[in-house]
């Protein structure tokens, strides 16, 4: 077999055989497939797409290509969670806790920040000394006594996505629905869990920017899931706005712990208890979504969800004092105030263009090398459709270095539009997918 050929079957848009599929990931995996042939295949799947056969095939052959955690020996049913990415997006420290407390298990594996978008790990790592390279022995350990990990992926988890999505991000071939499906969903099949819950983000600040596409990658993460017999949920959710006020990794953890108190922003709770409520569902612990929610509901009032917080820190070498005392988080040096330069209404506030101004203040990572500044970040006053006046604070800067600001305030100065008259703030969940959505 030659990949010459392969690249010509899918330049001409024909299907590629498993034989093909295989050739081609395991060829890339070992290093006997150049760079540039992958580059070539990869700009044909972008132009001519893969059908459904296909994006099964390269989802199975992405996620053996390295280890695979094996949560059986665990009890009950293991429910993930994932988003696409966005900005401000720190629901798995609110919903890992909450569902957690609730009764079922959790076994996370996250990721880092891309670009704009920030990542569990990082904005986990605000608290000190906490060690989220646990082993396999007390990851598993820790989801059967206390009902929670959150560990980052091992070294060898997916090496053929590592390659992969390395070579799509420099040569414009990440926005393809087939490679960020199999992409996603390989890395959340390699982790073990039996059903997985998806956050699908569209809008400016996700992958997605409309809401076709969002319910097609939706669709296809679906597919894959119940083709290779995990049961998944996405959920589509907008992202034109930041999610919650604060953007920034220590910011974000203050938010997570305020809504677990029950004082967090209404439209993180409202996610979390959406998302929540599907793991709860796919975890047979409820069997409807109102029951859900209320159950969630109940563990941040009596507390359980916050102390769960605080035993999964302890378990994994962190202070949960810090949950109690704010001020031992990272603190920056300097904060500034974006002032509004009329009066009127937020009319649009770009998620990208605050995702943009918080990594320029030091809280993302501008190239893979970058160290993060766990104290920087924005705090939002004003979202869309609330009033404002002229020189009222629209946001508040947090950096270390006062030199930051002036390119941070330039991209917010691009984020925000104060107009006139009144708009409604665009509603949260747009809608789902589930099995029985899907078209056989
Ligand atoms: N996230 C991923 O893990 N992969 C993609 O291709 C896009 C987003």
């Amino acid at each position: 077999m030659r990949m010459y050929d392969i690249i010509s079957n899918k330049k001409l848009g024909k299907e590629l055989t498993e034989e093909e599929i295989k050739f081609f990931v395991n060829g890339f995996v070992e290093g006997s497939i150049p760079d540039y042939q992958v580059s070539a295949l990869l700009m044909a799947i972008y132009f001519k797409e893969l059908n459904k056969k296909e994006t099964h095939l390269l989802t199975h052959f992405m996620m053996h290509s390295g280890d695979t955690i094996d949560l059986s020996s665990l009890s009950g049913i293991k429910v993930d969670k994932h988003s696409t990415g966005g900005v401000g997006d720190k629901t798995t420290i609110v919903l890992a806790p909450l569902v957690a407390a609730a009764g079922a298990s959790v076994a996370k594996m996250s990721g880092r920040g891309i670009g704009h978008t920030g990542g569990t790990l990082d904005k986990l790592e605000s608290f000190s000394n906490i060690d989220l390279g646990l082993t396999q022995d007390k990851f598993l350990e820790s989801v059967e006594t206390i009902g929670i990990a959150v560990s980052g992926q091992t070294a060898n988890l997916v090496p053929a996505d590592k390659k992969l999505y390395a070579l799509r991000d420099v040569t414009a071939t990440v926005n393809q629905i087939s490679l960020i499906a199999s992409s996603i969903m390989s890395k959340k099949l390699a982790s073990g869990s039996d059903a997985i819950v998806l956050d699908v983000k569209m809008g400016s600040g996700g992958f997605m920017e409309t809401k076709e596409d969002a319910f097609e990658l939706a669709k296809a993460m679906v597919e894959i899931g119940e083709g290779l017999e995990r049961e998944t949920v996405a959920v589509i959710t907008q992202m034109e706005e930041p999610l919650g006020r604060a953007i920034g990794n220590a910011l974000e953890v203050k938010e997570a712990i305020a809504t677990l108190q029950g004082n967090g922003p209404e439209d993180l709770l409202e996610l979390c208890l959406e998302l929540g409520a599907n793991m709860l569902i796919l975890a047979k612990k409820e069997s409807s979504v109102e029951s859900a929610k209320n159950r969630l509901k109940a563990c941040i009032s009596d507390g359980s969800a916050l102390n769960k917080l605080k035993e999964f820190l302890e378990n994994q070498g962190g202070n949960p004092a810090e949950v109690d005392d704010l001020s031992l988080l990272p603190q920056a040096k300097f904060t500034r105030t974006f002032n509004s330069p009329t009066s009127g209404y937020v009319g649009s506030l770009d998620a990208l263009h605050v995702g943009l101004a918080s990594m320029l203040l030091g809280a993302g990572r501008q190239t893979k090398e970058s160290i993060i500044d766990f104290a920087a970040g924005i705090v939002l006053h004003k979202k869309i459709g609330e009033a404002v006046k002229k020189d009222e604070p629209l946001a508040t800067l947090h950096a270390n270095d006062e030199k930051l600001f002036d390119a941070a305030f330039a991209s917010l100065t691009e984020a925000y539009h104060i107009q006139e008259t009144s708009v409604n703030s665009p509603d949260l969940i747009i809608g789902s997918v589930r099995a029985k959505d899907l078209v056989v």
